[in-house]
């Protein structure tokens, strides 16, 4: 009796420690803990990147946009990078949008936006990138970054819920978006991949569609971790777009993935690329939707797939020295694409229609 108590009060102190459980007899995996001296709580991460905006208001501002369903609510922050001018010039720029922290157990995703932040301070430095041709790629790029899109769900992975990728109610905010919205294949995880009551049913979902048409993008990624891959549409269909922007975005990850991934990153479709197809994503939605003409959705980091269960080992590097390397490999990526992506962009088009003239016209019959 003293023995079970004395276990019990184990569960109680070192949740997330699966071994205690599988010495009970009640579970058989262990799971790696998150290691709390490389990765910033949720909320430290937030007021990390607030305090660093407020040191920099010339370049960078932050907003937070909230909104709620049913007594569901969420929070998504904005951040901001312009290294002149108003919001008013932003017509005559290049837009990029960048998504971090969908899938809450993806914590290095996060991490990642919180090094661009840095490094478009200029508090911190990109290996390789001096500051001149830091300010001759940005300066015409107007840069919105989200760092943490899925906050109540990060919540729960850090209360010690390490697998959940789902949203604060029991949603895959990437299965939530209008394209091809809730069908499901033969291995569907009904858990896992549930996509909501409808498309948009989710309040993180409709802030990511309300910031997307608004500030209409030339450039959308959707950071992910769980693989190495540098994906471009489509994840509904193992096939890629026709037409100009499919192939400039196919040419771009080629190049991406030759010069900083040694040519390891998987590239092409989602649906083709990764073993299963998507429904109701956000880079479909982007591409097919809101006719954003690079829409690619960037893996950054993979983990040993055969630990089961072990979801922060699986989607996360755990010691210090991947971390660094995962972060500045993938800072260079992007930075990369700030710096090429503007050229397979005709900047004096006024109607970014052009990039898609030769858009199948099938693309949109499954909307
Ligand atoms: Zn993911």
């Amino acid at each position: 009796m003293a023995g079970l108590f004395l276990l019990l009060s184990l569960l109680a102190c070192f949740p997330s420690f699966s071994f205690v459980y599988a010495a009970a007899g009640l579970t058989q995996h262990f799971q790696t803990p998150i290691n709390r001296d490389l990765y910033h709580s949720s909320t430290d991460l937030i007021e990390k990147i607030k305090s660093l905006v407020h040191r920099h208001p010339d370049k960078l501002t932050v907003e937070t946009h909230k909104s709620g369903t049913e007594g569901y609510n969420a929070d998504v922050m904005v951040v901001t990078y312009r290294q002149s001018g108003k919001q008013s010039d932003d017509r005559s720029k290049i837009r990029i949008l960048l998504g971090f922290g969908q899938h809450s157990r993806e914590l290095i995703t996060p991490e990642l936006a919180l090094r661009i932040v840095s490094i478009l301070s200029e508090e911190q430095f990109l290996p390789g990138m001096d500051h001149a041709s830091l300010n001759g790629t940005l300066e015409n790029l107007v840069i919105k970054l989200v760092p943490l899109e899925n906050l109540n769900g990060r919540k729960l992975v850090e209360a010690g819920d390490l697998c959940e990728r789902r949203n604060g109610r029991g949603v895959d905010l990437n299965r939530n978006w209008g394209v091809d919205w809730g069908r499901k294949e033969k291995n569907y995880d009904p858990v896992e991949e549930y996509p909501g009551t409808g498309p948009f049913s989710e309040p993180e979902t409709q802030i990511m569609r309300e910031i997307a048409t608004s500030f209409n993008p030339h450039i959308w990624v959707n950071v992910h971790s769980g693989s190495a891959a540098l994906f471009m549409p489509y994840d509904h269909k193992n096939s890629t777009p026709d037409g100009v922007a499919s192939q400039r975005m196919r040419a771009l990850t080629e190049e991406l993935n030759k010069v900083h991934c040694h040519g390891r990153c998987k590239t092409g479709s989602g649906g083709a690329s990764v073993g299963y197809l998507a429904h109701g994503t956000a880079t479909d939605y982007m591409y097919d939707v809101v006719r954003v003409p690079m829409s690619f959705t960037f893996e950054i980091f993979a983990g040993d797939k055969t630990l089961n269960e072990d979801c922060f080992k699986m989607f996360n590097p755990v010691d210090q020295t991947t971390f660094e390397s995962v972060l500045n490999q993938w800072c260079a990526i992007l930075f990369a694409l700030f710096k090429l992506g503007p050229h397979e962009i005709d900047v004096h088009s006024t109607n970014m229609e052009n990039c898609f003239d030769q858009v199948d016209n099938q693309v949109y019959d499954h909307l």
